[in-house]
C-alpha cells in the first residue's frame, strides 16, 4: 500500500523552496565575510527586515529563544518584574533560561493567550516604586491555538507601559501568520513595542534563524548580548541569502497556508463534529481528544501517513506550512477521520 507521508508536526517542517537553496548554494561558493555588518546580504537582509518591521534596527539571532532572552536582558539586567500570560513560550519553554535572569515572572490574566490592557495597567499599578518591568506579548499566541492578538491591544498597552516607564517586548515568532491574518502591514503590528522578535525559520521558510528588533539604542547592546552568549554566527552570508530568498512573496504564501488550515479544521468538523476540532485561527489547528488518548491518536495518525504533534494528553497540533498543497487537505482530514475510528475501536465506543 503507497501512504503519503506529511509531516505536520511543526511549520518548522515545510520544505525549502527551490530558490532558497539555491540562494544558500550560490551564496556558500563566494568568498565569507569577515565581521559583522561585512556581508552583502546580510545587509541587504537587515535593512529589509527593518524596513519591513517599521523599526531603526535588527539583529540576526540563531533562534527566536535567543532573540526573546536577550530582550530580557536588555530591560531587567539588574533585577525586575517580567509579567506575561501563563502559557507563552518565553514561561513554559524558556523557563530555565528565564530564571538564569534572576527575574521574577509574574503572570498575567488573559484572553486567549493574550494579556487585556485592563490586566496590564492593573499589573503596571501594582509595582513596587522603581522597580523596573518588561511586559511581555506574544503574537500570536502558539498555545491558544496558534490565536491573533485583539486590534488594538498593543497600541493601549504601549501607551500604558510609556506612561509609567515599563518596557514592552513583543514575541512575535508568527507575526507573519498574524499580519496575514489581519490583513495588515508587519510594521502595524509591531508598532509600540521597545523590541520584537519575529522567526525567519518557522512560517518564512528560512533554513534558520530569527531576529530581534528595535531602536538602534537597544540593538547596539543586543549585539554586546547576542556575542556574550555566543550568538555572533559567522560566515553568515550563505543564510542571510537564504532568508532574503525564503521572505520573497511570504504573504502569498502564508495567505495560502491560512486558507488551507481553515479548510482543514472545516473538513475535520464535518467529519468529527465541531467539538473535536478548534476554529483555525491562523495556520496551526488544535484537535481535542476528549479522551486523553492524545499519544494513541498521533500514533494512529501517523499510520495514516500524517505526523502530529501533542501537546498535552487531550490536544494534538497540526501544523500548516508550505509544504501543504491544497488538494492534500482531504487527504489529512480523511486520515484524521481514520485515527479516529481506529481509536473508537480500540475504545470499545
Ligand atoms: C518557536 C517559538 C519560539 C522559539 O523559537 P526557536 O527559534 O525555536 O528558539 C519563541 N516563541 C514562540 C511563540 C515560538 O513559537
Amino acid at each position: 500500500m503507497t501512504r503519503v507521508e506529511i509531516d505536520l508536526r511543526s511549520d518548522l517542517m515545510g520544505p525549502r523552496l527551490p530558490k532558497v537553496a539555491m540562494a544558500l548554494h550560490d551564496a556558500a561558493l563566494r568568498p565569507p565575510a569577515m565581521g559583522y555588518g561585512e556581508d552583502r546580504d546580510e545587509q541587504a537582509l537587515i535593512e529589509m527586515l527593518a524596513a519591513e518591521l517599521g523599526v531603526e534596527a535588527v539583529l540576526l539571532v540563531p533562534t527566536c529563544t535567543m532573540a526573546n532572552q536577550i530582550a530580557i536582558r536588555l530591560y531587567l539586567r539588574d533585577g525586575g518584574r517580567l509579567a506575561s500570560a501563563a502559557l507563552a513560550h518565553v514561561v513554559t519553554v524558556e523557563g530555565r533560561a528565564t530564571a538564569l535572569t534572576g527575574v521574577e515572572t509574574q503572570v498575567l490574566p488573559d484572553e486567549n493567550g493574550h494579556p487585556s490592557p485592563l490586566a496590564v495597567a492593573d499589573f503596571l499599578a501594582g509595582r513596587r516604586s522603581g522597580e523596573a518591568s518588561l511586559v511581555w506579548l506574544a503574537n500570536t499566541h502558539m498555545l491558544s491555538a496558534g490565536s491573533v492578538m485583539p486590534a488594538g491591544w498593543q497600541a493601549q498597552i504601549s501607551t500604558a507601559c510609556q506612561a509609567v516607564g515599563s518596557a514592552l517586548h513583543l514575541d512575535g515568532s508568527r507575526l507573519w501568520n498574524a499580519a496575514v491574518a489581519q490583513d495588515a502591514p508587519m510594521f502595524r503590528l509591531a508598532a509600540g513595542c521597545d523590541t520584537v522578535a519575529v522567526s525567519l525559520n518557522k512560517a518564512i521558510g528560512a533554513p534558520v534563524g530569527s531576529v530581534l528588533a528595535g531602536s538602534r539604542a537597544a540593538i547596539d547592546e543586543a549585539l554586546r548580548w547576542r556575542d556574550a552568549m555566543g550568538g555572533g554566527w559567522r560566515p553568515i552570508g550563505s543564510i542571510a541569502a537564504a532568508a532574503l530568498a525564503a521572505l520573497e512573496g511570504w504573504r502569498e504564501r502564508l495567505e495560502t497556508d491560512m486558507a488551507s488550515a481553515r479548510a482543514l479544521a472545516g473538513a475535520i468538523a464535518d467529519r468529527l463534529g465541531d467539538h473535536a476540532v478548534q476554529p483555525a485561527q491562523t495556520n496551526l489547528i488544535f484537535l481535542n481528544r476528549s479522551g486523553d488518548d492524545a499519544s494513541l491518536f498521533v500514533e494512529s495518525l501517523a499510520r495514516h501517513g500524517v505526523k502530529a504533534l501533542m501537546l498535552t494528553p487531550g490536544t494534538v497540533r497540526l501544523a500548516i506550512h508550505s509544504g501543504v498543497r491544497t488538494r492534500e487537505v482531504e487527504t489529512i482530514a480523511a486520515a484524521v477521520a481514520a485515527a479516529n475510528v481506529e481509536l473508537s475501536a480500540a475504545n470499545g465506543v
